[in-house]
């Protein structure tokens, strides 16, 4: 007997199929003969948000009622992926939706990928905010995630027929977009510019220029919870918008270039990850969002009051900053405190240190946001004023903390310098209660290295929420077949919502059956997957070889270098015959990354794995025993594809860089085996899943530390190991470039001479443990055990215990009753 605890449907299938007769007729206008696809994608989610609508006024009523404070989680990015079937699934309505479009006479599966993917970040950080509001909502808690709806998100990748990544612009709203609720009526105003005068002995800013800021509503149903929160995306129009109809010809022109500057506001994501942009459009950006999140919570929590007692807001909201990009909040919230509701400023900054907490995201430190003073004050000049006075207080109480005056000069939030500059991640520790890592490693290297000196004085301030990724899209909606397998090992379903429970498959690793069972749904997968890069991108896999995948962004710390250049060898020594090709494990690896368009060396990388994969999949020494697959714009469906599908993942990044990862807890949850190093979350990944189940290889992080003290020289690794010479010639000498030996030569250079991230230091280690990987996966039975046991121990990588440890440790709150 099977335990069935998944929320049941609100719906008949009938009635699911009248919801969408009914929007067909009233809202697109069409019949059911008439209908497109795309038309009953569109009826479809406005039938599941009306039935999710009264749970979603409920869950606001009893937030703003009740005694349970909420949680406002910041973020620039929310890549929340495609909503239909998640909203499905977490509504209990999957099997109505799929016999209701049936009996229309549509195929589910063709009406779902009419959808376009919401691209409304570039990776891991816009990912987890995604994880973290589906989780807030599964747990019963009343939150809000706030960020920007952008007209543009993250660009669409191309390759042109050299190879080289080409951005598109990825216009995902070209169509009605039927989950994002645009709410005219409760837009606000955020300003900029001008100057601060004095009257009445007070402070008040005089903007030069306003924009409206219109909430766009997603709704964010938790997984049999009954509660649904609310993701408010705002997006930035002009108010001269209704003026224009009062322009004649030649007076349009000049009016519309002021709506064009407002609307530009939320058009672009940054294509940036992990180096942040001096750009001044990025600052508007993070003040418009979150300034407008400010003063929608006050009119939500203290409705139609114009005297609130806001000492109370920490009660009844705590802010998370999810990174620095929401931290000009603090004086914002400072500012409006004091000048708009007349506060002195020790209350104000008592209320405002209560209300933020800050998670940071790095350990590059080229990537802690760091604005001009200058700049501040040329968009928000009564925020430079704040900021400034809250560095003059800051500086006070170290004072009274430490004698050590060199130690409190490298903590000013504002430097000492003719040009001063603004240190957010400074500005956010000294404006909120908590600080948090992502991972126990990063966390310690937060307290040891990047806030050091903060630690040192406020240690209480510092703790870890090691990441999680949720199960419900990342295992239910990916994995159907694994889910399925899971439930009937466990005899529940239970485990959907407590992922610990997935530590009941451990015993059954020792039962053949069931490993083979779980082997069956692999290759499954795999069939599924090569069925999948056949459709869209006329690729062909042979699912009976091992899949091999690298899927994050590209970054040199990330190491896809080290990937290729291994792939690279093994063609190397096949063509030189030191390795007879019948002896070669049939390995198909597959490639997913974007790279920032303005990232030289990322952008080298990507054309030569396209072009590694032209000669070694067209090369017939090779007889079909490599292959190299690099799907074109990788994204949330992608992921939700290939994961599943994948016998071994790669996270190879270099030790101390990669703070968490989230991938690395997909691909153990799906029943992958790791190749990684000791870096990020890979380090509790292995604690739990055990060592002898995970590949580890390359230098620790105190190795590293170590070899950066001496001086790292990375020619000598190349004269040391020739495989390593033997790759890094063939690149040099034309054999990816058709013969041209300076297709490449930026990226050899870098390699020989600077290599960073210390590809090289850790090439031999990699490819050693690759013997003991090809070994195991010649046994089946024994590698689908290890892949079972970690799917077995990482239910700890859930999004619903990181959310419940953020509860704990930092909000301080919980489900509502
Ligand atoms: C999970 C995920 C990421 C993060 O991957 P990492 O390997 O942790 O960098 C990035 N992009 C997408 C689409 C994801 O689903």
């Amino acid at each position: 007997m099977t335990e069935i605890t998944a929320p049941k449907s609100p719906v008949t299938t009938a009635e699911f199929a009248d919801g969408i007769r009914e929007q067909l007729k009233y809202g697109q206008g069409v019949t059911p003969e008439q209908a497109t696809p795309a038309d009953v994608y569109v009826a479809s989610s406005l039938v599941v948000r009306h039935y999710l609508q009264d749970a979603w006024f409920k869950t606001q009523q009893d937030m703003v009622n009740g005694k349970t404070k909420a949680v406002g989680y910041l973020s620039a990015e929310f890549l929340i992926g495609k909503q239909l079937r998640n909203a499905l699934l977490n509504a209990g309505m999957l099997d109505q939706f799929d016999e209701a479009v049936e009996s229309l006479g549509f195929d589910p599966q063709t009406v779902v990928d009419a959808e376009y993917e919401p691209a409304l970040g570039n990776g891991g950080l816009g990912r987890l905010a995604a994880c973290y509001v589906d989780s807030l909502a599964s747990l019963g808690v009343p939150a809000f995630g706030y960020g920007i709806q952008y007209r543009y998100g993250i660009f669409r990748q191309e390759f042109d027929s050299e190879g080289r990544q080409v951005e598109k612009p990825e216009y995902w709203l070209a169509n009605e977009e039927p989950w994002g609720h645009v709410d005219y009526n409760r837009s606000q105003k955020v300003s900029f510019g001008g100057t601060v005068v004095e009257e009445n002995g007070r402070k008040v800013w005089k903007p030069a220029w306003s924009v409206r800021a219109v909430p766009v509503d997603y709704m964010v149903p938790g997984y049999a919870s009954g509660r649904v929160d609310t993701l408010r995306l705002w997006s930035a129009r002009s108010y001269d918008e209704f003026d224009l109809l009062t322009f004649n010809k030649s007076e349009y022109l000049d009016a519309v270039k002021p709506k064009v500057e407002a609307e530009n506001i939320s058009k672009i994501l940054y294509p940036e990850d992990s180096t942040p942009q001096g750009k001044r459009l990025r600052l508007e950006q993070q003040y418009f969002f979150v300034a407008a999140s400010i003063q929608d919570v006050i009119r939500v929590f203290y409705p139609g009051q114009s005297n609130p007692d806001l000492t109370t807001l920490p009660d009844k909201i705590t802010f998370q900053l999810n990174d620095t990009h929401p931290v000009i909040g603090i004086p914002e919230l400072m500012r409006v405190l004091i000048d708009e509701y007349g506060y002195d400023w020790a209350t104000a900054w008592d209320i405002t240190t209560k209300t933020f907490n800050y998670t940071c995201h790095t350990l590059l430190p080229e990537a802690l946001e760091v604005w001009p003073a200058d700049l501040i004050g040329e968009l928000l000049p009564r925020h430079l004023e704040i900021i400034n006075e809250i560095n003059d207080h800051f500086l006070e109480e170290l004072k009274g903390k430490t004698r050590d005056k060199e130690k409190i000069e490298r903590m000013r939030i504002v430097t000492n310098e003719e040009n001063p500059k603004v240190r957010m991640a400074y500005l956010a520790t000294a404006g909120g209660s908590h600080v948090n890592g992502v991972a126990e490693l990063h966390s310690q290297l937060l307290k040891d290295v990047t806030l050091r000196d903060f630690s040192d004085l406020y240690p209480d301030k510092f703790t870890n929420v090691t990441n999680g990724v949720t199960p419900r899209r990342f295992i239910r909606l990916a994995n159907p077949r694994l889910s399925n397998l899971i439930t009937e090992g466990l005899g529940t379903d239970k485990w959907l919502s407590d992922l610990e429970m997935l530590k009941g498959l451990e015993p059954l690793a020792k039962d053949d059956e069931f490993v083979k069972k779980f082997a069956a749904v692999k290759q499954a997968n795999k069939e599924d997957f090569a069925a999948y890069a056949k459709r869209e991108y006329g690729f062909e896999l042979d699912p009976n070889t091992m899949f091999n995948s690298m899927i994050k962004r590209l970054h040199e710390y990330k190491r896809q270098s080290l990937k290729i250049l291994a792939l690279i060898a093994k063609y190397a020594d096949i063509k030189s015959g030191k390795v007879s090709v019948d002896d070669v494990l049939p390995r198909t690896v597959i490639f997913g990354a974007k790279s920032a368009p303005g990232y030289y060396l990322a952008k080298m990388t990507i054309q030569l794995i396209n072009n590694v994969a032209r000669v070694v999949n067209n090369d017939p020494d090779i007889k079909g025993k490599l292959h190299v697959y690099y799907p074109w714009n990788y994204n949330v469906r992608l992921a939700q594809h290939l994961i599943p599908a994948t016998d071994l993942d790669e996270q190879i990044s270099q030790a101390g860089k990669e703070a968490s990862g989230t991938g690395n807890m997909k691909f153990a949850l799906n029943g992958a085996l790791t190749v990684g190093t000791l870096d990020g979350a890979n380090v509790e990944i292995r604690e739990r899943v055990g060592a002898e189940n995970f590949f580890l290889f390359g230098m620790t992080v105190d190795e590293v530390d170590a070899l950066y003290a001496q001086g790292y020289h990375p020619a000598v690794y190349y004269e040391r190991d020739p495989r390593l010479k033997a790759a890094i010639d063939m690149v040099a000498d034309g054999t990816f470039s058709n013969g041209d030996r300076n297709t490449y030569a930026p990226l050899v250079a870098d390699w020989l001479t600077k290599d960073w991230f210390m590809t090289l230091a850790d090439f031999t280690a990699y490819c050693d443990i690759q013997g003991e990987i090809e070994a195991l996966y010649r046994d089946p039975l024994e590698w689908n055990r290890k892949a079972l046991l970690n799917v077995a121990n990482s239910g700890y990588f859930s999004s619903d215990r990181a959310i419940q440890d953020y509860l704990d440790k930092i909000w301080h709150t919980g489900p509502l009753a």
